[in-house]
């Protein structure tokens, strides 16, 4: 995601129901998780940050909750390992750039814009991931 949206709860709602998502507190809470972190969280993640203030949330909720705002295409999953799937708010088309040391994912841009191409080769596109790997800035940092 690319950062400074407006993540008071009015707006989080608004968002939801925009959406045709009905803001229940427990969607509301996870969807302004995704927003304010800007952190490509998996469910864990955002299960174990939010449960100290919400001791009634589940996995299974949070898990739940990331899959209908994914359907109603209010945020992305990102597959970059088979293991570990990551949670993205849609806003700008943007890539990714995951550290294999840290484990951390960045939002980049690669400066070509690929996410208006419809098909390639006679296959018909329904999704556009880029993602890239290697060391983060701050791992190149603490190794030097
Ligand atoms: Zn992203
Ligand atoms: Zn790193």
């Amino acid at each position: 995601m690319v950062k400074n949206e407006n993540t008071s709860t009015e707006n989080v709602k608004n968002l939801l129901v925009e959406k045709g998502v009905k803001p229940s507190f427990q969607r509301i809470s996870v969807l302004k998780y995704l927003l304010r972190e800007n952190n490509h969280p998996s469910v864990d993640t955002i299960y174990k940050n939010l449960v100290p203030y919400i001791p009634t949330l589940s996995r299974t909720t949070v898990y739940n909750t990331l899959k209908l705002l994914s359907e109603k295409e209010v945020i992305s999953t990102l597959t970059i390992n088979d293991t570990d799937l990551r949670y993205d708010f849609i806003n700008e088309p943007h890539d990714h750039f995951q550290c294999k040391t840290c484990n951390a994912i960045f939002d980049v841009k690669v400066g070509v814009d690929i996410s208006g191409l419809k098909s390639i080769d006679g296959h018909q596109i329904q999704e556009i991931q880029l993602h890239m790997k290697g060391v983060c800035r701050q791992c190149l940092k603490e190794k030097n």
